[in-house]
């Protein structure tokens, strides 16, 4: 079972993957907990890159970064857990590539989609969680909590963008994913989801 996790910065993806991987873990599920970029030693340098402030780095090429770090993830990391019988749950994968290099940065969706076809050999999520979050709300939060300034966090145009981007990816395919408020109660949100997870395991 594979499992990733989608949304904008800000929305508490990181806290319901640790839940999550808890449930799993009280379940006796064995599991991996990954995200991108990053996830592999490959993935870790390309991470560096892509969020070095000191770096500009055009759509085009910033997309083949995630794509490169996604192909490692897939080969290294995902498919062969996924062989085991693990369940995988990623923090982030392609439709953040939809989201951001696409509906943000204006990236053609075909193309996109070509390339992480290839980057991926179309492994695709059995369940996306999408945690949907008004962007103000989100940049809200995300200064809360000291992030390291990004120049599109000012950019609420943007992150309107990637919002409507996230929302019309989960309406094309309303059977993988879970769109949730993340403005719930954390507890509401992890049972919501865990629920989505169990209604997936293999019986
Ligand atoms: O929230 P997280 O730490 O995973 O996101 C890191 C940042 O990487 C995002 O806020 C976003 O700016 C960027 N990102 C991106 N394109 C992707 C995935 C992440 O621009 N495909």
């Amino acid at each position: 079972l594979f499992i990733s996790f989608e949304g904008p910065e800000g929305a508490g993806k990181s806290t319901q993957i640790g839940r999550l991987g808890a449930q799993l873990g009280h379940a006796g599920i064995p599991h991996v907990l990954t995200r991108e970029p990053g996830g592999t030693p490959l993935g870790m340098r390309v991470r560096e890159v892509l969020l070095d402030p000191a770096l500009t780095i055009d759509s085009l090429p910033e997309f083949l970064l995630y794509s490169a770090s996604r192909a490692q993830l897939v080969g290294n990391l995902i498919r062969p857990a996924l062989r085991r019988g693990d369940v995988v749950v990623c923090d982030r994968y392609a439709d953040s590539s939809m989201a951001y290099q696409g509906f943000g940065r204006g990236l053609d969706a075909g193309l996109l989609r070509q390339i992480t076809q290839a980057a991926t050999g179309g492994l695709t999520p059995n369940l996306t969680v999408l945690l949907d979050l008004d962007p103000a709300v989100g940049l809200q939060r995300a200064a809360r909590r000291g992030q390291p300034d990004r120049l599109e966090r000012a950019d609420l145009e943007f992150h309107q963008r990637l919002r409507q981007g996230f929302l019309t990816l989960a309406a094309q395919e309303p059977q993988r994913f879970l769109t949730l408020d993340a403005t719930r109660p954390e507890a509401e949100l992890a049972a919501r989801i865990w629920g989505a997870v169990q209604a997936r395991l293999p019986s």
